[in-house]
């Protein structure tokens, strides 16, 4: 059945749990999917690509995009800012493809006000005792940094009654086939086919 809008997946979890890992698994085999690409005034990590990973921007630009209403949303997560650029999601939306943003709660909350239909999956590890392991092998941030995510993530998870969906990355590939589960069932909402339905019959 032909559905001219995409659907807005947002996924969020606490850093470490696997959610980049799931999105970049769940894009080889579902090439209807668009990574909404944001931009941080975070600090590359080494292998990290500007426009790729990021738009790694000056904190005075991420200030004069906010002031332009160009960010769908936006939040400060462990002190940089972090945003979602809004054309990219609504032209792509409009075009039918389906557009993933991997954000934190509080973007999420921001999103849920202001898209009704979009599907809100969290991502949450086995254990605490695996998160930090994960956090620590990663190699990627500071001892300090380690320890603001580590810190952040339990009160992150208690936040998981805000969304609609809980995938525990303990198999990746089970994981990644929890997400597109979740995908194809949404698909199927009569809510989203309803229009489509009334036109045919
Ligand atoms: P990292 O620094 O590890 O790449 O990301 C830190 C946190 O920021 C993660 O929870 C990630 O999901 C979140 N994040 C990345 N991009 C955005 C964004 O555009 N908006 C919001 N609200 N959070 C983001």
């Amino acid at each position: 059945m032909y559905m001219a809008r995409g659907l807005l997946l947002v996924i969020s979890g606490p850093s470490g749990a696997g959610k980049g890992t799931i999105c970049k698994k769940l894009l080889e085999t579902n090439p209807q999917i668009r990574v909404s690409v944001s931009a941080t005034t975070r600090k590359p990590r080494t292998g990290e690509v500007d426009g790729v990973n990021y738009f790694f921007i000056e904190k005075e630009k991420f200030e004069d995009m906010l002031e332009l209403d160009e960010f769908l949303e936006y939040a400060k997560v462990y002190d940089n800012y972090y945003g979602t650029p809004k054309n990219y999601v609504l032209e792509n939306l409009k075009n039918g493809n389906d557009v993933l943003l991997e954000i934190d709660i509080e973007g999420a909350l921001q999103i849920k006000e202001k898209f009704k239909g979009g599907v809100f999956i969290f991502i949450l590890p086995p254990s605490m005792e695996e998160l930090r392991n994960r956090i620590v092998g990663r190699g990627t941030e500071t001892e300090e940094d380690i320890k603001k995510r580590f810190g952040s993530a339990l009160d992150e998870i208690k936040q998981v009654i805000k969304y609609d969906y809980a995938v525990v990355n303990d198999d990746l590939t089970r994981a990644k086939e929890d997400v597109e589960a979740i995908i194809r069932a949404e698909r199927c909402k009569v809510m989203r086919v309803y229009e489509e339905i009334q036109s045919r019959f």
